[in-house]
């Protein structure tokens, strides 16, 4: 069997990943470079050489996305719409009813098959098991690859320390020696930083929502561990969390994954019809009509401003810079401090924000412990800026390759 990593070798993001058997060829994640993502780029620049798997002829018998990150799934939209595309259901609802409100890239043609936790797909002598792991994105899985007497793991983005690390555990339990594991390396460069877990953040945000402030929060609603982090602290205190429609819209569609998830019309909920891009084709697709039993106006927020937890977007973040002044509210940044390098409002802000995060990658020793339990023959470093790095850490032989370098395993 032959693997060729295309992108991932020497960088973070951008993950494509080839196995081929000589006849049938298989794809793991089509990524964006994490440099390319919201830019207003034409992202087919970034295609990477692969016959078959954007041109009308068919030479790539499946595609399999192990998570609805861009950087893993950003170039899907140019693919050839006949091959059929593995993923979770929570990434499938991402990519066909979110994604759209996002940008002009279009998922709906696609063909897209669901695929869950322990299930296997044959694609002619290759076997794809799919194992749920503990990422910031909703379901993100890892894939066992087996090809005649030869087994790899591909971790995609993976931690031990979010509300699902179970999911991580069980992953580790049910693997045992495969012949080569590729491994991302997200953490590796960055070992001085803090791994917290996501009820450490649970338990920092109830801190700071105690104190008789509006506090507006930086997060991704899609990472959904941040999200319930959130919700739950506000519980605590007593706050109202007001979101924007496209939080409402995320939330509505993965009831479907999850009934437990807090909706806009839970207590503790209000919506605040931010004027936008988003907010305008929810309202021309009818969903914005369900939010206004929960809607709040910026004038009820300013009358009782010590009450709420504001998820922060442009509109609203403005106004209330206008009328309370950046110093009598709480700025929370809850996500990855490498976004505010990229010029923004929240720059100015810097030293203003309280940055209360963690990781959707696992730190060192959580690798390290993976790797002991799971005894992989080879280890193949990806989505890292440190695969140099791999052969002091781990226990296992490490093969480095480079991006588009063909490797016979
Ligand atoms: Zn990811």
């Amino acid at each position: 069997m032959k693997l060729i990593i295309h992108r991932g070798t020497n960088e973070i993001g951008g993950s494509c990943v080839e196995f081929s058997n000589g006849r049938k060829r298989v794809v793991f994640d089509v990524g964006l470079p994490l440099n390319a993502i919201d830019e207003d780029l034409d992202i087919s620049c970034y295609k990477p050489n692969i016959s078959g798997l954007f041109g009308e002829e068919n030479g790539v018998a499946a595609v399999f996305i192990s998570h609805a990150h861009p950087d893993h799934y950003g170039l899907l939209s140019l693919i050839n719409k006949n091959i059929p595309v593995y993923m979770s259901k929570a990434s499938a609802i991402l990519l066909k009813k979110i994604a759209p409100l996002l940008g002009k890239e279009n998922y709906a043609d696609l063909s897209i098959k669901e695929i869950s936790d322990g299930e296997e797909v044959r694609i002619d002598d290759f076997s794809v098991r799919a194992y749920e792991v503990d990422h910031s994105a909703a379901t993100a899985m890892a894939f066992e690859i087996s090809e005649e007497n030869k087994r790899i793991l591909y971790s995609g983005d993976i931690r031990f320390h979010g509300r699902r690390a179970w999911r991580s555990r069980k992953l580790m339990s049910n693997i045992a020696s495969p012949d080569y594991l590729l491994l991302e390396g997200s953490t590796l460069g960055r070992e001085n930083q803090e791994q917290l877990t996501e009820y450490d953040i649970e338990k920092r945000l109830t801190e700071f929502f105690a104190e008789p402030k509006l506090s507006l929060i930086v997060f991704s609603t899609q990472n959904i561990d941040r999200f319930v982090s959130v919700y739950k602290a506000c519980v605590r205190q007593n706050k109202i969390l007001v979101l924007d429609p496209y939080s409402c819209a995320i939330l509505e569609n993965l009831r479907e994954i999850s009934a437990h998830l807090p909706q806009f019309d839970w207590n503790n909920i209000r919506v605040y019809f931010a004027g936008n891009s988003i907010t305008r084709k929810l309202a021309e697709n009818g969903d914005l009509y369900r939010y206004k039993t929960a809607k709040v106006t910026f004038d009820e927020i300013m009358a009782k401003s010590e009450n709420y937890v504001v998820k922060a977007n442009f509109t609203i973040a403005e106004k209330l810079f206008e009328k309370l002044g950046a110093d009598n509210m709480r700025l929370i940044y809850s996500l990855w401090s490498g976004y505010l390098d990229k010029p923004g409002f929240w720059h100015d802000l810097r030293n203003k924000l309280i940055c209360i995060h963690t990781s959707g990658h696992a730190g060192i020793k959580d690798l390290q412990d993976f790797v002991k339990v799971v005894r992989p023959k080879h280890i193949i470093p990806i989505h890292t800026a440190c695969k140099n790095k791999y052969a002091d850490l781990f226990d296992a032989d490490v093969v480095v390759l480079d991006d588009n370098e063909e490797a016979e395993l």
